[in-house]
């Protein structure tokens, strides 16, 4: 490991937010050298900030989240935390903007010197952004935190994705007309310990009201779900702008958190999480393999040009392939073909 990186990752460990905000650099470029050091640097700060409480947050755009986050973070700096916003949105990459710009839609809380605010970082790839995202929670759990934040746009795929790298999940909504349930995938809501009814004030309360009510009605209806205390998945109102039901969404988050605690939850959950992180990176790494080495480069084009003209079937053509690139014969093909 390079002197820098061994340094960087001390000052990161020291709480230097400064040094953080350079290694979250580091962890998204895509420069080969960068790659590197990242990796090192990963290494160096690994089993770090076990302690930060990972706290995954969606809802469709417009429902709150913004107001929600700056109103809450703050809440949670003034009792003296430390809180780290990081927000994903795998479409920005492809519509060119980000709509997540942090400074204008948090502005006390990106002045507040207890937090830290990290935009959505603009890989292409799902799997991209999901290992960079883990990268970066991990490297603000090392740096201290004690709250990570971390906020995801409604589209289905990226919120099974933070739900897969956090340890409470929360979704937010508005107050529906009517019964209908606002169109949250069934998806979405199995996922969410906590689901929270944004605008409880002025002429929406009574509305809230009713919305928090047919919810908690279809949440009862689904299957219990693991790993929660009684009275969870939990539904409340609250009002972001008013600040109104902060400080119980926190109580509930702190509540749930010591259950998986003191049950050996937490602990279960986050090996879990680190299991597929290692298999889908056995996996990303092979394709990178296959995408970079020369000559599996050339023999890949090779056998998807035999399996275009049905010279070979998809299968044998892929296990031929990694028996090329590993070793051994191709184990789909028996003695006698
Ligand atoms: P996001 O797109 O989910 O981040 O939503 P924003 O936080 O940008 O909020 C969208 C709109 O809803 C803004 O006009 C906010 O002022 C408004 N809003 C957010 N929270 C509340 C709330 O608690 N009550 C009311 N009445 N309006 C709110």
């Amino acid at each position: 490991m390079k002197d820098a990186t061994r340094s960087l990752a001390q000052a990161i460990k020291a709480g230097n937010r400064r040094a953080l905000a350079k290694a979250v650099t580091l962890v998204e470029s895509t420069r080969a050298a960068d790659r590197i050091e990242a990796t090192a640097l990963r290494a160096a700060l690994a089993g770090r900030g076990d302690a930060a409480l990972r706290i995954g947050l969606t809802g469709t755009p417009g429902v709150g989240k913004s107001t929600f986050i700056e109103a809450f973070g703050r809440h949670l700096t003034g009792q003296g935390k430390r809180v780290a916003v990081l927000a994903v949105d795998p479409s920005s990459a492809r519509t060119g903007g980000s709509i997540l710009g942090d400074k204008t839609r948090m502005p006390e809380l990106s002045r507040d010197p207890n937090a830290f605010i990290r935009p959505t970082p603009s890989r292409s790839t799902l799997g991209g952004v999901a290992d960079q995202t883990r990268a970066v929670i991990d490297l603000c759990a090392a740096a201290g935190f004690d709250v990570i934040l971390v906020e995801t746009v409604g589209v289905g795929q990226s919120e099974t994705m933070v739900a897969g790298m956090t340890d409470i999940f929360a979704l937010l909504i508005a107050p529906a007309g009517g019964d209908e349930l606002q169109g949250v995938k069934r998806g979405i809501m199995e996922l969410a310990e906590i689901v929270l009814v944004n605008k409880a004030d002025g002429d929406l309360a009574a509305q809230a009201t009713r919305t928090a009510a047919d919810y908690a009605g279809a949440l009862r209806l689904m299957r219990r779900m693991p790993g929660t205390p009684d009275g969870f998945p939990k539904v409340k109102t609250i009002s972001a702008t008013e600040g109104q039901g902060l400080a119980e969404v926190w109580q509930d988050m702190r509540m749930l958190a010591a259950w998986r605690d003191d049950n050996g939850i937490t602990q279960t959950r986050r090996a879990a999480q680190r299991l597929s992180a290692f298999h889908e990176a056995v996996e990303r790494q092979i394709m990178a393999h296959f995408a970079t080495d020369a000559a599996l480069k050339s023999a890949t084009e090779r056998a998807a040009s035999r399996v275009e003209t049905g010279a070979i079937s998809p299968e044998n053509a892929a296990a031929d392939l990694l028996a090329t690139a590993f070793g051994g014969p191709n184990p789909n093909l028996s003695d006698d073909e």
